[in-house]
């Protein structure tokens, strides 16, 4: 406990992850661009941090929760970055979604500086964030693993080592596959309930208890009948880890024939300027494609 944390990246995931470590009486040092949340989590007992370089000086441990790899690459390498900062020994733990070659060119260059890093992308969305449930996935030397895992479990009910460096952010890209898919077939399902007539409420709640039942089914079906869009996990992000996820499929020789036609509804999302909804909100291209809303009461 007496160990100081940094923390870089205070958005709608990195803020409540802060916060439950805040509870669980960890010292903690916060850094974000946006000086409103840090300001929030200061007021919440944290110490301010001014830049990443400020907050590697001040920690022993840092954890970096940011959009995508050129801004992880940006706050470890770049100027001011926590490369210029931290001691040797000094242990990353870069929680973000990003490409598992850029996880591998970072922690090689942190290598450099006797800086250990491992990749531990979450899932569960915000509101598993806030209960400190997230599903954990990491990469890296085990040694090092196992010195955070309590750190990892003050915000997930699960953190699991699944390889090498790299290879967390491989299986937050299975993950996200699973979820783009899983919120493509039901948004396909619930469009065709609708234009045929049938209350989508009542059939949502017919079949959440059989074999088509599913997390997502549960997260985003109640979101999409009362047309609550809002963000959560931005159809921007998905783009972003399914983009990734091609890369990534493509350099090891995988096709992806699914996962890149959900991507292109999702591009076709943001020319509609709807990228900023949460992904939930891919229903609204099956909805356009039909003629027809999914929402509550609404009989065809
Ligand atoms: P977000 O955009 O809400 O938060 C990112 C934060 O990083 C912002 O507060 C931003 O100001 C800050 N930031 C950006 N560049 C910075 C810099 N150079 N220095 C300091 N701060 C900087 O994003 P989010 O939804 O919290 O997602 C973060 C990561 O977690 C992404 O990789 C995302 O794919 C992943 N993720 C998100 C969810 C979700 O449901 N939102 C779920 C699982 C995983």
């Amino acid at each position: 406990m007496d160990k100081v944390i940094g923390f870089i990246g205070l958005g709608i995931m990195g803020k409540p992850m802060a916060k439950n470590l805040l509870k669980a009486g960890y010292n903690l040092v916060v850094h974000d661009v946006n000086r409103a949340v840090v300001k929030e989590l200061v007021e919440a007992g944290a110490e301010e941090g001014f830049s990443s370089k400020d907050i590697a000086q001040k920690s022993d441990i840092i954890i970096t929760m940011l959009p995508n790899s050129p801004h992880v690459k940006d706050v470890i390498l770049g100027k001011d970055g926590v490369l210029e900062g931290a001691r040797p020994g000094t242990i990353i733990i870069d929680m973000s979604s990003i490409a598992p070659l850029v996880s591998k060119e970072v922690a090689l260059k942190a290598k450099e500086k006797g800086v250990v890093m491992i990749d531990a992308p979450v899932s569960g969305g915000e509101p598993k964030a806030v209960q400190g449930t997230l599903a954990i996935m990491a990469g890296g030397p085990e040694d090092v693993f196992d010195q955070v895992k309590d750190i990892l479990l003050k915000m997930g009910s699960s953190a699991i080592l699944v390889g090498d460096i790299g290879s967390g952010n491989v299986a937050k890209l299975a993950n996200q596959v699973i979820v783009a898919l899983n919120i493509a077939a039901m948004s396909e399902a619930m469009v065709l309930a609708a234009k045929a007539g049938v209350d989508p409420e009542k059939v949502y709640n017919a079949i959440r208890g059989g074999l088509a039942g599913s997390t997502v089914l549960d997260a985003k079906v109640p979101m999409v009948l009362n047309g609550n869009f809002k963000p959560g996990f931005r159809i921007e992000l998905h783009i972003k880890d399914l983009m990734n996820a091609l890369d990534t499929a493509h350099e090891v020789g995988v096709p992806m024939p699914l996962s890149s036609q959900v991507m292109e509804f999702m591009q076709a999302l943001k020319v509609e300027g709807e990228a900023g909804n949460d992904h939930g909100g891919l229903i609204r291209f099956y909805e356009r494609l039909a003629g027809v809303e999914v929402r509550k009461n609404h009989g065809g």
